[in-house]
């Protein structure tokens, strides 16, 4: 089954004080099996963002369905979606956002913070993970004295490191130079193959699409293509 299906999803926007209507989604459907790497891709304005927003319950569709695991969650409560996004979601942004005033290690542990896990083994658990992850050596350090690529390192570490079903990432090297842009998406394969994480990704950058197993082409608010990648850097 899939994770993720969304059926006929609509988002309208009032466009300024014109009276006019964008329509950022035009009934569009996609799946997306557990455990995919999915990237999204399409000009500016295709609605990239409206479609991940609305998946991880940021924004209301005006019509459609979001079902997760087979429970549609396209009128969960505010109270619900927190707790969905809480235990079930990672984000990852083009501009890393990582808290300026914590390290890399606290950076890391705040999603289990917010599960409630232990002091003591979450403490454990993200010198494990960070280890893993080769970025032990930075544990200390703060987002200031970190290049991008080592920023969106980590805040891809804190997006998975509760093993959420899905991370949800929007331009993530948007920012970054191509070999940076590479330790990102090596890391992001490495996360989805080890955890069986389903990773949902918008980006313009064809390099970034290149680690998927599917490519999805979204224009108008509409899928109008696929590219299912069997030759992707890693077999699905
Ligand atoms: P993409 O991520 O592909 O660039 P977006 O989802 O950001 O596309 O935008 C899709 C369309 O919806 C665009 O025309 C955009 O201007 C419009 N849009 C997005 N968010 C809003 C909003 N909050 N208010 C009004 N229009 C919006
Ligand atoms: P991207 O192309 O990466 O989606 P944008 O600059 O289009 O970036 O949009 C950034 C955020 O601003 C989006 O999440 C969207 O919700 C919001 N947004 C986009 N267009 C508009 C708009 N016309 N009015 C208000 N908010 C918008």
């Amino acid at each position: 089954m899939s994770l993720l299906q969304v059926r006929k999803l609509t988002k309208f926007y009032a466009a300024g004080t014109s009276g006019l209507v964008v329509k950022a989604l035009d009934r569009l459907d996609l799946d997306v099996p557990q455990g995919e790497f999915v990237c999204i891709m399409g000009p500016s304005g295709s609605g990239k963002s409206t479609l991940l927003n609305i998946v991880a319950g940021l924004e209301r569709p005006t019509s459609g369905q979001v079902v997760w695991d087979g429970r549609d969650v396209t009128r969960l409560s505010a109270k619900e979606w927190a707790a969905l996004r809480r235990r079930d979601l990672g984000f990852v942004f083009q501009t890393f956002n990582l808290l300026d005033a914590l390290t890399v290690e606290e950076n890391v542990a705040l999603p289990l913070m917010l599960n409630r896990v232990d002091v003591a083994s979450a403490a454990e658990r993200v010198r494990v993970f960070l280890s893993e992850l080769n970025l032990l050596e930075i544990a200390d350090r703060y987002p200031h004295e970190l290049s991008g690529g080592q920023q969106q390192r980590v805040a891809v570490a804190r997006a998975m490191v509760h093993r959420p079903k899905l991370v949800l990432a929007d331009e993530p090297t948007g920012s970054l130079d191509s070999a940076s842009s590479q330790s990102v998406l090596e890391l992001f394969m490495e996360l989805n193959a080890v955890q069986t994480t389903t990773i949902l990704m918008a980006t313009h950058d064809p390099f970034a699409a290149s680690y998927a197993h599917r490519v999805v082409f979204m224009k108008d608010g509409k899928v109008y293509n696929q590219l299912d990648r069997a030759g992707s850097r890693r077999s699905f």
